[in-house]
């Protein structure tokens, strides 16, 4: 295990710096500069906030994923010393760079590279991007061990599985129970479904996300790669990874042992909670959390998942079931189906609709690997984009 030294400050590699787990992580590391130092911040567009970002961080690299905000960057950050990249390769670059701990916050099948390398390279990878999870967990897994990482889940609900997992032998957990907030379409019936808006599926009634996971929030496809996050982590099968829905978000996670005692953890829905856990592993960082008072907390409520108005998650066990390269064309028709939704090409119920067609049309056969993972991924999304062409024609 390795021991967070006090006196030593721990370098910082943020993959995504500019989005909502990005931005949670800089405005912990601002509170405690004699802890941590910023070596390198990445973006995928937004070129003024990364130079915002790296002016007030001063990280030795930055890089931006499109290659047309190269020269903005570059001009943005003259004088400054820091060293300017773009384009996606330069993303993997940078994520193979030295660095004690590297936070994997890109949205998307793209921070699977990234991710990948940061594994690699070995030391504390703290890892928010769950499609590299559910696409490639066990490669991830597999490359942890060999390179000696320590792979840590920033997800909120892995994360409390995390800690709550305290006994070290398998053999004594039941099962694990991820909660669900059940999204803002909970109380609404299929027809108000049938016509929501993007605006009205990423208003989130708990938690602030980027736009991708709160559509997934919405769908309840969010929970859905959850359960495959879950059981390749802890691996465990997906029958075995309980979900709940909790409309509070008050309780995030719990392990269920077989002697009857369940842990769960609980605390506010801040997603700097679990942040912070995995940027002080294995110590704890006194951020100052605002206090959670038991008496005024809402009564604890829970009910099961309703698989007629959210069947994305029952698409998510079947993928899970599956294994091999099924929960990458789910992942991956998800990603195209959610991008459709936002550019208003498809309905909201049309999500599931067109996931749904891709794991069962979409042939998942062969062994799992970078390359076949990377080339269904692609295969998919072309399969999405012809779905699209005739569903407007019709
Ligand atoms: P976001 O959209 O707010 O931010 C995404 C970040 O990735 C941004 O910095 C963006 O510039 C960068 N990016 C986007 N496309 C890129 C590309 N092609 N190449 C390189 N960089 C790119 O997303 P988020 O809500 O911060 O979520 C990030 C990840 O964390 C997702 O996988 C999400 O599922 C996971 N996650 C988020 C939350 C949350 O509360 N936001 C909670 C749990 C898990
Ligand atoms: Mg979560």
């Amino acid at each position: 295990m390795q021991v967070f030294m006090a006196d030593k400050k721990r370098t910082l590699a943020l993959l995504g710096a500019t989005g909502s787990i990005g931005t949670s992580t800089l405005k912990l590391v601002e509170q405690f500069p004699e802890r941590f130092r910023v070596t390198v911040l990445t973006a995928g567009r937004d070129v003024s906030k990364l130079i915002h970002l790296a002016r007030q961080f001063h990280p030795e690299h930055v890089a931006i994923a499109d290659p047309a905000g190269y020269a903005s960057l570059r001009d943005g950050l003259e004088g400054s010393g820091i060293m300017v990249h773009a384009g996606p390769d330069a993303i993997v670059g940078l994520a193979t760079h030295h660095a004690d701990i590297t936070v994997s916050a890109i949205t998307g099948l793209a921070g699977l590279l990234p991710t990948l390398h940061a594994v690699r390279r070995g030391g504390i990878v703290a890892v928010a991007n769950k499609e590299s999870l559910v696409t490639a967990g066990a490669v991830l897994l597999k490359e942890a061990k060999s390179a000696g990482a320590t792979i840590l889940p920033v997800d909120s609900e892995h994360n409390a599985i995390y800690q709550a997992w305290v006994d070290p032998s398998a053999e004594h957990v039941e099962s694990i129970t991820l909660t669900a907030s059940g999204g803002p379409f909970w109380d609404s019936d299929l027809e108000a479904m049938r016509t929501a808006t993007p605006s009205e599926a990423v208003n989130h009634p708990n938690w602030s996300m980027g736009a991708k996971i709160s559509v997934d929030s919405a769908t309840m496809m969010n929970k859905g790669l959850e359960v495959l996050e879950a059981a390749v982590l802890f691996g465990l099968p997906e029958d075995r990874v309980r979900v709940y829905i909790h409309r509070h978000s008050v309780i995030h996670g719990m392990v269920a042992y077989r002697d009857g005692s369940h842990l769960a953890q609980f605390g506010p829905a801040d997603m700097r909670v679990p942040i912070s856990y995995a940027l002080a592993w294995p110590e704890r960082l006194n951020w100052n959390s605002t206090p959670f008072d038991l008496a005024s907390l809402p009564p604890l409520e829970f009910e099961h998942p309703d698989n007629e108005r959210f069947p994305c998650l029952e698409m998510a066990r079947e993928a899970s079931r599956r294994g091999g390269l099924a929960p990458t064309v789910l992942n991956a028709a998800n990603e195209e189906a959610v991008s459709f939704f936002l550019k208003e090409k498809i309905g909201f119920l049309d999500i599931a609709a067109l996931n749904g067609h891709m794991l069962d049309t979409v042939n998942a056969d062969g062994e799992v690997s970078m390359e076949s993972i990377l080339e269904i991924d692609q295969r998919t999304r072309q399969a999405c984009s012809d779905w699209l062409e005739r569903h407007n024609r019709n």
